[in-house]
């Protein structure tokens, strides 16, 4: 193999792998990924998946293509025996910038875990050029600024296939991109990316700005249109249409050239709904099916039959709704077909809350996802659960044999092979490489919770996964970390409901803790990674608050030696890769009922991380899995939460007023230190938020968080042997949380493929 290899690479670079330079190898390993993908596609005989998302957020594609074609150590040997590093190539990568945060996130998943199951399915998005924006930090604050991933050797390739979209009037032509999704020792899948020739990278201005009204030089610039004026807003229907008008186009096609007749479409095709951008593709695809002979009613029962909704939020703020007079200026000729749904839904019940067209003239994109789709499913059990109970009851109501939970999960080839390649080993040493596509044999791990010398060894992989962390921190962001500290880690999308500011306040107490000469057992070091959208001010806040207290603690030599405050640029999938096998402690402190699952605190349990959380998605069932001697569980529960919220009468001056350390940690937010290094507005504008709002209940969750946060830390500190036993329990128990668990309960309860 090994051979074979170095001889594709240098036919592919025309001249011995040793004198091509770095870009030329990079080029040829692309194509040689290419050549073997296209071996592994398979026909496609029964239903065939579609799964359509305003994201994917795949990350390098190279080494994870390597590792799923089964050629990686021979490359790495091969192309090391040349005298070229693989790791050094990868840095030639740019990461594809087509995703914002889980959601995109859990479509790559779900991309790999189809492929390696061998199940047909495909991923209809698009490509947005500059995807979500590039973060640095300057003078303490966001900035943002492209992030051009296009290169000339991309994964995406042109193809001839080109749809008309019409749209405002006028017609657009959306051409196909498409980028090969190899599975593990699996079938290769597609993941098609539609775009317009005519998209002109030159109308960026300054930053992110750009002229919203040219819309077939601006529709795929970037993902997610600043969407707080209206403009954006107009921006963001147009591109959701691009993508599901021509996307269903696509599948109308692929279904009749396998023999569809249009009326058995749900035999040909399931289509799977990831939130609500894609929910156009309902009324289009019943706009597509008239055009091709099928009649109105049996049209919106085909599309019934063959499209199924994902729901991955409660956050009411975050369900679209579209004016009416928006779409009547992007797609008019879906508006009668959105009218006849809202008539047809409200003939089936009196309950008004469930219309489409509600009387202000909003259309609920959500409630038209669950009328006429045949599956509402939600992201976790409890998500699900609150989704029954209140967000979605007048719906469950309605149908609730539609609604189901199908629990997030993970690819453990990209979160665990190629992002920690020393636990991987390891793990293959002690119980053999059965886990890799059977999760659950993680479990024969258990047995070494009682052996010290492989609690040793686990420990001194995660050591040695910190000192590589803290070398990649020195020399990207020139900042020293001390890898005997504890590591704590808050990753994630900036968002109050999240919880970014409890963790600050955390950091504030710890300070005046350290200053009162109460010294921790073991020096701190907390490393965020987070990106606030450009609109989202408070978010920002947040942000400046941080690295400005990052700087006060790295100021005063009494802090300094205990705690750190990191804040690492551009968090994306590449940057996950590097922090989630060095963490110590994951941070899921998102408020109770707020986070629908959360697959970042996957990713640090399968790590040997601790979660740190409090009853929200997933970490439910992480503690059910695990037990509760095996996580630090802490606040409000759910229950507390809606109950708290339902009365309304959550006031948070009144928990600023009496509780001195609450007071001590907020108000420090504007005191002189802070605003001497400092924006006084920005840090003021966060301060009269938490003690005036604080809508995302920090307060109440505060003490709760520093004990069992200080309870982590004494653990840790006194007892490695004990710590190390539970870490190991996490990644025995993490074997759920496989993606391939997933998809195979998708396949059996929704999309019956094959
Ligand atoms: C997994 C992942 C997320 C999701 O993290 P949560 O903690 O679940 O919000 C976001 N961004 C990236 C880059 C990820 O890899």
């Amino acid at each position: 193999m090994k051979q074979w290899i170095g001889e594709r690479l240098t036919a592919l670079c025309g001249c011995p792998i040793g004198e091509a330079d770095d870009r030329q190898v990079y080029a040829a390993l692309l194509k040689l990924v290419r050549e073997l993908s296209e071996t592994k596609q398979q026909p496609v005989t029964g239903r065939k998946l579609y799964y359509i998302s305003a994201e994917f957020l795949v990350g390098k594609l190279l080494s994870n293509n390597l590792i799923n074609l089964g050629i990686y150590d021979e490359t790495r040997q091969c192309l090391e025996e040349n005298g070229k590093s693989l790791s050094e190539l990868e840095e030639l990568e740019p990461e594809p910038s087509l995703g914002n945060g889980g959601l995109g996130r859990l479509a790559a998943c779900f991309l790999d875990s189809l492929a390696t199951l061998n199940l047909p399915g495909d991923g209809i998005g698009l490509r947005y050029h500059c995807g979500l924006f590039r973060q640095d930090f300057r003078g303490g604050v966001q900035n943002e600024t492209p992030d051009r991933w296009l290169t000339d050797d991309s994964w995406a390739q042109c193809t001839e296939t080109v749809y008309p979209v019409t749209m405002g009037g006028k017609t657009y032509a959306a051409r196909l991109y498409r980028l090969p999704v190899t599975g593990y020792h699996g079938r290769t899948n597609w993941l098609n990316l539609f775009d317009l020739d005519t998209v002109n990278e030159g109308l960026i201005g300054e930053g992110i700005s750009f002229d919203q009204t040219k819309i077939e030089e601006n529709l795929t610039l970037f993902l997610y249109p600043d969407d707080s004026q209206e403009a954006g807003r107009v921006l963001r229907i147009y591109q959701q249409y691009l993508m599901v008008s021509a996307g269903a186009q696509l599948i109308l096609d692929e279904c009749a050239a396998r023999g569809c007749n249009f009326h058995d479409l749900d035999k040909y095709a399931a289509i799977q709904i990831n939130d609500t951008h894609p929910s156009m593709v309902i009324p289009e695809l019943i706009r597509l099916l008239e055009q091709r002979g099928v009649e109105f009613d049996e049209a919106v029962q085909i599309v019934t039959r063959t499209c199924a909704y994902t729901n991955h939020t409660i956050l009411a703020e975050a369900l679209e709704k579209w004016p009416r007079a928006y779409l009547e200026q992007v797609v008019p000729q879906l508006l009668p077909i959105i009218e006849e749904l809202d008539t047809l839904a409200r003939s089936r019940t009196e309950d008004a809350s469930t219309a489409i067209v509600d009387e202000k003239g909003l259309v609920h994109m959500a409630h038209m996802d669950i009328h006429f789709t045949h599956s509402v499913n939600g992201v976790a059990a409890l998500h699900t659960q609150i989704l029954k109970d209140s967000e979605l009851a007048n719906f469950y109501a309605l149908y609730p044999e539609k609604f189901n939970n199908k629990t997030n999960g993970i690819t453990f080839r990209r979160w665990l092979l190629e992002c920690n390649p020393a636990l991987t080993q390891e793990i293959a040493q002690r119980i053999g490489t059965g886990f890799e596509q059977d999760a659950g044999q993680l479990e024969r791990l258990l047995p070494l919770t009682e052996d010290e010398e492989a609690l040793r060894r686990f420990a001194a992989i995660k050591a040695e996964n910190k000192v590589r962390l803290a070398d990649w921190l020195r020399q990207k962001q020139g900042v020293q970390i001390n890898p005997q500290a504890m590591f704590a880690i808050q990753s994630k999308r900036l968002h109050e409901y999240k919880r970014q500011q409890l963790n600050l306040l955390y950091l504030i107490h710890q300070y005046f803790e350290i200053k009162a000469g109460h010294t921790p057992p073991v020096p701190l070091v907390s490393i965020f990674g987070a990106k606030a959208a450009p609109a989202y001010t408070i978010a920002k806040d947040i942000i400046h608050a941080l690295l400005t207290l990052s700087q006060v603690v790295a100021n005063d030599p009494e802090t300094a030696p205990w705690l750190q405050i990191v804040f690492v640029e551009n968090y994306n999938v590449t940057v996950a890769e590097k922090l989630i096998p060095a963490c110590d402690l994951s941070e899921q402190i998102s408020l109770a009922s707020k986070e629908a699952s959360g697959t970042g605190n996957m990713k640090f349990m399968l790590n040997g991380a601790l979660t740190l959380g409090t009853m929200d998605g997933a970490n439910v069932e992480i503690a059910q899995r695990v037990g509760m001697e095996n996580i630090y569980i802490f606040g409000q529960s759910s229950e507390q939460v809606i109950h708290r919220y339902r009365q309304g009468d959550y006031c948070a001056r009144q928990w600023y007023e009496a509780d001195p350390n609450i007071r001590r940690a907020v108000d420090f937010i504007t005191d002189e230190q802070m605003c001497a290094l400092g924006h006084e507005e920005s840090l003021k504008r966060l301060h009269d938020e938490l003690v005036g709002k604080d809508w995302f209940q920090t307060l109440p969750d505060f003490n709760a968080y520093v004990v069992r946060k200080n309870q982590a830390l004494a653990d840790y500190a006194c007892d490695s042997l004990g710590w190390s036993r539970k870490c190991l329990i996490n990644i025995a128990k993490a074997g759920y949380f496989s993606s391939d668990r997933t998809i195979a309960e998708y396949n059996r309860d929704i999309w019956h493929l094959g």
